[in-house]
């Protein structure tokens, strides 16, 4: 490992020694048994020493590897073993499946931290005139298979490690911009910023382990979306490392010079370069942040009330609503409460059955906002009358604190949950307002009749996680019950009937998580065979030897 830039573990999410509980959750194990039959309480194999696994020999030549000793220093070359494997995949299930059952795939034969953006010039081309594979590595957690080099690869597999590449180089105070170094983890950034009184607002789920050149690579999206955009807004410009020459795009409110070769950029999974800094929008810090708690009779109640806070002036930071299942998932996950809020939970209860709510069929719903106390105040009156419209009840802030607090513990649910036989991962689209139901039932019944076709118990669940003018990102999590060895091929049958679903009924592939090669299958489905071809295209001219993480997006 490299002093100064975080690595996570091989065989999981995140920091070693962090997983999930669920002893101090008393309804989680009572809503999994019912859910799909699995008792989380038994006892669990324990994950297989590192030094259990097979990890091929490093192919990298003496000449490259001096090469790059040359451009780097020797430090900032690494060959062993478990570098190697950590740069091997990213976190999707199928990769943790793999990972834990040592399948190891093409292990890149050697990871390169290079330090400035001269260092990225030389090794890329070094690495290309060496006919060598070059896969830009942010955080590592994709779950689109877009890191791994392809099976057989006989080319060297060179693996590039941005994390010291994490300074925020300049904040444009009278502008709010701020160009930052892309190999940045979001906790740093925003420390950074904050440290200064601004901030850049992305949240991704991933965003202790995830970076800002990843974000840009995968066209990410961050909770607080509804008012600070996806990556696609927030980052004006940005400076890219292609063989021999060095894109650089300066940072515009907007600009009319033909195709945007920004966008290019965006999504482009390191086949058009490695980019080595961004010129990103930043914000003033908000006076006041606070989270509300809303249920809704129904998930139809819900979406109909976050399609109309979107348009209204409320401009809130965040609108999310659950549906039945993943609303009792979350009550699931609530900690014992003292007296006092248990007493107050009853209160809730007893209202809504007096309203005449069917209690399994409710949806719990977060909206956040953001801004001046007085604007917060209006804000909140306007959601609150849609609310009320629609059907629904506010539960104040409580949920919604804790919510905040906790949001970024919950990537390490599905380590737990594959330790116990549960296969889980997500899915997520975006449809126009006039499908958004229509989706969400069709999803919901074709996986159940897959799980039911494989004679599997599974379950899946959903959020309308970010909002637009015309459409909306709906977010399926989905768990299955199979401790075969067969689990990638279970896997597969569920995120193939989702996506096909999601092409079937006006989804995109994906909204947030990109392409890789994972959704790469429905590509043309998505954006046409003409599509496609613009892409391959684009491809095919920058990267004519194809050097540049080969086989991903198409
Ligand atoms: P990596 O996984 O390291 O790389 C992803 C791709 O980008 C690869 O193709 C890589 O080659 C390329 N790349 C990385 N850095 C560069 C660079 N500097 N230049 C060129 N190419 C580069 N995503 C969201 O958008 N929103 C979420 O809320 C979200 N939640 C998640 C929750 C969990 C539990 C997990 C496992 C993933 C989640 N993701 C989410 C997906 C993932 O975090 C994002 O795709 C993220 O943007 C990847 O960033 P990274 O730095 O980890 O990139």
């Amino acid at each position: 490992m490299i002093e100064g830039v975080k690595q996570q573990k091989w065989w999981g999410w995140g920091e070693d020694g962090l997983a999930y509980r669920y002893e101090d959750k008393p309804k989680f194990p009572a809503f999994v048994q019912k859910m799909v039959g699995i008792d989380v309480t038994r006892p669990v194999k324990p994950i297989p020493p590192f030094s259990s696994l097979d990890v091929p020999a490093s192919q990298l030549s003496d000449d490259l590897h001096a090469k790059f000793d040359e451009i780097l220093g020797a430090k900032y070359v690494q060959t062993d073993d478990e570098t190697r494997v950590v740069h091997a995949y990213g976190k999707g299930v199928r990769d943790l499946i793999r990972i834990r059952k040592g399948d190891l795939g093409r292990v890149p034969d050697v990871v390169l931290y290079p330090g400035t953006q001269d260092e990225v010039e030389k090794l890329l081309d070094a690495a290309v005139a060496a006919d060598a594979v070059v896969i830009p590595f942010g955080g590592g957690s994709n779950i689109v298979a877009s890191l791994e080099a392809e099976p057989g690869e006989s080319r060297q597999v060179i693996s590039v490690n941005m994390g010291r590449l994490s300074k925020v180089l300049e904040i444009d105070e009278t502008s709010g911009l701020a160009h930052i170094q892309a190999g940045v983890f979001g906790p740093d950034m925003e420390d950074q910023l904050n440290a200064r009184g601004w901030t850049m607002g992305h949240h991704p789920d991933s965003f202790v382990w995830s970076t800002l050149g990843g974000w840009i690579a995968t066209r990410s999206s961050g909770m607080q979306s509804d008012k600070y955009g996806d990556i696609s807004d927030i980052c004006r410009g940005l400076t890219m490392v292609m063989p021999g020459q060095v894109l650089s795009l300066r940072p515009l409110p907007s600009s009319s010079s033909g195709p945007s070769v920004r966008e290019m950029v965006l999504g482009s999974e390191g086949r058009l370069g490695i980019i080595t800094s961004a010129w990103v929008n930043v914000h003033r810090i908000p006076e006041v942040r606070e989270l509300q708690a809303y249920f809704f009779p129904t998930y139809e109640d819900g979406l109909k009330a976050c399609e109309q806070i979107v348009a209204s002036d409320a401009a809130v930071m965040m609108a999310r609503v659950s549906d039945p299942i993943e609303t009792q998932y979350i009550m699931a996950n609530g900690k014992k409460s003292g007296r006092v809020s248990s007493l107050a939970n009853k209160a809730i209860q007893r209202i809504m059955l007096q309203k005449g709510w069917d209690l399994e069929n409710i949806a719990m719903s977060f909206i956040g906002f953001e801004g001046s106390a007085n604007h917060v105040r209006y804000e909140k009156g306007l959601v609150g009358k849609i609310v009320k419209e629609n059907g629904g009840l506010g539960v104040g802030k409580g949920p919604g604190t804790l919510y905040d607090q906790k949001k970024y513990d919950t990537p390490y649910i599905r380590d737990f949950m594959l330790d116990r036989g549960l296969i889980c991962d997500v899915s997520e689209t975006t449809t126009p307002w006039a499908h958004a139901a229509e989706i969400h039932s069709v999803i919901i019944e074709r996986f159940q009749q897959a799980m039911d076709d494989l004679g599997v118990r599974g379950v899946v669940f959903c959020h309308l996680s970010h909002s637009y003018h015309s459409g909306a990102c709906q977010y399926f999590t989905f768990a299955i019950a199979d401790d075969s060895d067969h689990q990638e091929e279970t896997y597969d049958v569920a995120k193939r009937v989702i996506q096909q679903g999601f092409m079937d009924f006006h989804g995109t592939v994906s909204h947030h998580h990109g392409v890789g090669e994972e959704h790469s299958p429905w590509l043309e489905q998505d954006i046409s065979p003409a599509g496609v071809f613009i892409q391959r295209k684009l491809f095919e001219g920058v990267d004519p030897g194809s050097n540049l993480n080969p086989g991903k997006i198409i």
